[in-house]
């Protein structure tokens, strides 16, 4: 049984608390630095992505959360997560924890389209189609060398790796398809 640790400092944490306790594992909600020495993952949820930045300082967790991440932590950020991870934003804005080599472009959908539901197989991950919504949701628009691309609707990439840094645009907790967090439980078992 593994121990996922979940940022639950603003935003949709529990929906994952809720998936990875239903699959069998140890789910505890971050809200100090200290938590981060005694997990085996941790999950960056969608949210607010400003807000969260700001609380990740005003909370002390931000520097030690960069350096557990560089140094091997798995991580997994969906949605306002996603934007959290990246080194670069799209546009005038500063990037937050700067850990994974994918620019990012936030609200990427614009108002008219602000959430919708694809389905399709992602062969990275499962044969069977996954269910992903998107929240006004961000994309990446520039990948560097050691991110690996896991998949693209219409063009856009909602979902990368750079080997312990998993990214998806769209929110799997929100599904009741645990494929996702089941992917992201065995990048613990293989730890870097
Ligand atoms: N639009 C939000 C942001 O930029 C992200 C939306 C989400 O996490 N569902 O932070």
């Amino acid at each position: 049984m593994k121990k996922i640790g979940v940022l639950a400092l603003q935003g949709a944490f529990r929906e994952h608390i809720n998936i990875i306790k239903s699959i069998g594992h140890e789910a505890i909600e971050i809200r100090k630095a200290e938590q981060l020495d005694d997990i085996d993952g941790i999950i960056l949820p969608g949210g607010e992505s400003t807000a969260m930045g700001k609380l990740l300082d005003d909370f002390k967790i931000k520097d030690i959360l960069i350096d557990k991440i560089n140094s091997g932590l798995p991580v997994w950020g969906t949605c306002a997560g996603m934007i959290l991870l990246a080194n670069e934003l799209d546009g005038n804005e500063d990037a937050h924890l700067k850990v994974m080599d994918i620019k990012v472009r936030r609200n990427a959908y614009g108002s008219q389209l602000d959430s919708f539901v694809a389905k399709e197989v992602i062969k990275e991950v499962s044969d069977k189609e996954i269910p992903m919504v998107f929240i006004r949701a961000p994309y990446i628009v520039d990948v560097g060398e050691d991110v690996d691309l896991i998949h693209k609707v219409d063009g856009n990439i909602v979902a990368a790796r750079q080997g312990n840094i998993l990214v998806t645009s769209f929110h799997p907790e929100l599904t009741d398809d645990t494929t996702f967090h089941e992917y992201f439980i065995n990048m613990t078992n293989n730890r870097i």
